[in-house]
């Protein structure tokens, strides 16, 4: 019994906040509510975290990398523009058609999902005393290609035989998984939301940005900061052949300072793909996902058939965005998890925890062909 009790892992399940819009419009309840009885749900479980909090590593280190691919732009071409990487289903793509061409421009920083893997099996195992084979860590994702994500060798710790995300659910699993127990999730007892530093979660958050993240607009506030001073610039989004496809655009006195993009969807990508090739693609930046409208109508997502469909997504936006933003830099916790675990911003330990690294795959997956 006791060497069972020795076996038992510690098992922790993160909650990505476009799963939880996704489960709150289902069973008609407030985000807040989603995710407290969700957490009560799953307690057979350890620990439940939600991902927007290592979403705000991934903004930081994002921001800060981006600055520094601005200032190397004279010496190294291929700085600008940085593509977003917190997208697997685009990754995947980038790696095994045009691998080492657009793998230069491809931002480094690991997306949520990734940097919570970082954060469970490193600090968070620290704090308990665990090697981090001793947790189970499964994330709740709106998407198939999470799995793909969590799959990857960088992703794997050789020293000690574990991966930073051992299993991926999509919201659909758990709905079904809620289903299968007979379980009414408005129906469950709201417990309250465990956090990483142990003081309890009052209010949930968000991130300003839209659905994918934010990514965009948070790289291009803190750049206009950064590089010219802007606290204040005026911004504009222009949709160019649909709203998944929009230029985005910081201004002073009229003048352009900083030209970014987001595209969504394959055949968006398909297009920043050629403007690329051509030497005609005058972004500094581009948010790239790969689902139409981004992740909260992730293939993972709970969905309706036919009109009904784009009506719950239209829900699930309007719930999502309801939350009070806050920017990165100012959460206290992530702060102190700079300061005391990684050794402050912008150090060679963050650069090491956060970052990761992607791989040309197009000469050994010649035979394959990707149909949009
Ligand atoms: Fe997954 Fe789609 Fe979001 Fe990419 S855009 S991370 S494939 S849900």
């Amino acid at each position: 019994q006791a060497a069972a009790a020795q076996e038992q892992k510690l098992v922790v399940v993160s909650v990505s906040p476009q799963s939880r819009a996704s489960l709150a419009v289902r069973c008609k309840l407030g985000l807040q509510d989603t995710a407290q009885r969700l957490t009560r749900f799953f307690k057979s479980v350890h620990y439940v975290f939600d991902t927007t909090f290592s979403r705000n590593f991934s903004l930081l280190e994002s921001q800060q990398e981006f600055v520094r691919r601005f200032h190397r732009q004279a010496d190294d071409k291929k700085s600008l523009p940085m593509l977003a990487s917190a997208c697997p289903g685009w990754i995947c793509y980038a790696e095994k058609t045009h691998g080492s061409f657009i793998i230069p421009h491809i931002s480094t920083t690991k997306s949520p999902q990734q940097v919570m893997g970082s954060l469970v099996k490193g600090y968070f195992a620290e704090q308990q005393h665990l090697s981090p084979d001793r947790i189970y860590h499964v994330t709740v994702m709106p998407c198939y290609d999470k799995k793909l994500e969590a799959s990857r060798p960088d992703f794997f710790n050789q020293e000690y035989q574990t991966r930073d995300v051992d299993c991926v659910i999509t919201t659909g699993e758990v709905l079904k998984l809620l289903e299968q127990e007979g379980v009414a999730l408005a129906e469950v007892e709201p417990a309250p939301l465990d956090t990483m530093l142990g003081v309890p979660e009052a209010e949930l958050c968000g991130h300003a940005g839209g659905g994918s993240g934010g990514f965009l607009l948070h790289i291009l506030r803190h750049a206009g900061r950064e590089l010219f001073g802007i606290r204040e610039g005026s911004v504009r989004y222009r949709a160019l052949r649909n709203k998944d496809f929009q230029e985005v655009t910081l201004e002073r006195d009229g003048e352009v300072l900083l030209h970014f993009a987001l595209a969504y969807g394959f055949r968006n990508i398909q297009n920043l793909v050629q403007k690329l090739k051509r030497g005609k693609c005058p972004y500094h930046f581009v948010e790239v996902m790969a689902c139409p409208s981004g992740c909260l109508n992730g293939g993972g997502q709970i969905k309706l058939e036919g009109e009904s469909s784009k009506e719950e997504l239209q829900q699930v936006e309007r719930l999502y965005e309801s939350l009070r933003a806050e920017a990165p830099e100012e959460n206290q916790a992530v702060r102190e998890l700079y300061e005391h675990w990684l050794g402050g911003w912008g150090s060679e330990r963050a650069l090491q925890v956060l970052h990761t690294q992607y791989h040309a795959l197009e000469r050994a997956s010649s035979a394959l062909s990707i149909k949009w």
